[in-house]
């Protein structure tokens, strides 16, 4: 697993070539302007290096997928000006991949079942004694004996798998935040239901598909300790990563769909189209004055990634 040579392997995807960019949204509903705004910025890092530019769907969690919502999002990524190289991917269709890769850890040692519910995780977080944070797993079937294992699997609760991170601390050196540092608890790599979970599929993917740097917004910062650890425990490559400002409602708050007309078409309906919708962001950006309506082209001659806002924006109607 460790082996160096299985690095190529990871890069194997045809046009895969370790300097791609990339845009993977989750299927859960119409792209809002925030992450609009994220996408137009991992275009315009990928454009501006002359390297390619990847739309990854991110749609293994079914529940949550609704009908419609990809062919949408595709047409508003194109609105907004943005193209793409080669067919766009779906995570649904790449189960074997990520299957793959989980053997492959737990070939290495490196994984175990975790039979607890949520409300027993947070249970545990909430004790008054050791205090992990409320998201972070307090490593409750990390020794469990077989005989507890079979137990559990006996009154029927069906494990998810964990990765043994070890608590180790690490440290990466993201483009726009700086040097950013977590220790990394023992995360899902495969859920109770059997799906791979986002943050085994991101890198299994990103690796394979040749992504050299991860543009996304800044709220998955915090994701991206354990997901440089599973890169470094599959053998696989690193990418760079550039975190970038989110778009926040008028309530401070990441926006979302309760902060009203926030879609390309709500914004539409209203009046604004696509074009004064990119100019809104341009703005926000930093690269247009009000007023101005500048295409794509434009914004790729005028983009320098040192000079990007680093404080979110807060949404108000253009
Ligand atoms: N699918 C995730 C989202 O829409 C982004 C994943 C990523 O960029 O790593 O928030």
């Amino acid at each position: 697993m460790r082996d160096p040579s299985r690095q190529d392997e990871g890069n194997s995807e045809a046009g895969a070539s370790g300097s791609d960019g990339r845009f993977a949204p989750s299927l859960t509903g119409p792209l809002h302007l925030g992450n609009l705004r994220t996408a137009l910025l991992a275009w315009l890092f990928a454009r501006s290096a002359g390297a390619g530019f990847l739309v990854r769907v991110e749609d293994l969690d079914r529940s949550r997928v609704r009908p419609g919502v990809e062919e949408g999002q595709l047409a508003d990524l194109r609105a907004i000006g943005l193209d793409w190289d080669g067919p766009v991917v779906r995570q649904s269709e790449r189960m074997e991949l990520y299957e793959e890769a989980i053997a492959r850890l737990d070939a290495d040692g490196l994984l175990y079942p975790c039979y607890c519910t949520r409300a027993e995780i947070r249970a545990a977080a909430s004790a008054p004694h050791g205090i992990p944070a409320a998201d972070r797993y307090p490593g409750t079937c990390r020794e469990l004996t077989k005989a507890e294992r079979a137990e559990r699997e006996a009154a029927g609760r069906p494990p998810a798998l964990r990765v043994r991170s070890e608590g180790v601390r690490v440290i990466f050196e993201d483009r726009l935040l700086g040097r950013f540092e977590d220790e990394v608890d023992d995360f899902v790599v495969r859920r109770n239901d059997g799906t791979p979970a986002y943050q085994l599929a991101v890198v299994v993917d990103d690796a394979a598909q040749g992504v050299g740097e991860v543009v996304r917004g800044a709220d998955l910062a915090d994701s991206t300790p354990r997901q440089i650890l599973l890169t470094r425990l599959l053998g696989l490559t690193e990418p760079a990563y550039a975190h970038v400002p989110l778009v926040l409602g008028p309530d401070g708050r990441r926006l979302a769909k309760r902060h009203g007309a926030v879609t390309l078409s709500e914004r539409a309906a209203r009046g604004e189209g696509p074009e004064r919708i990119r100019a809104w962001m341009a703005c926000s950006l930093g690269l247009a004055e009000a007023g101005e309506k500048p295409t794509p082209g434009d914004l790729l001659g005028r983009f320098d990634p040192t000079r990007l806002p680093r404080e979110p924006t807060v949404w108000s109607a253009v």
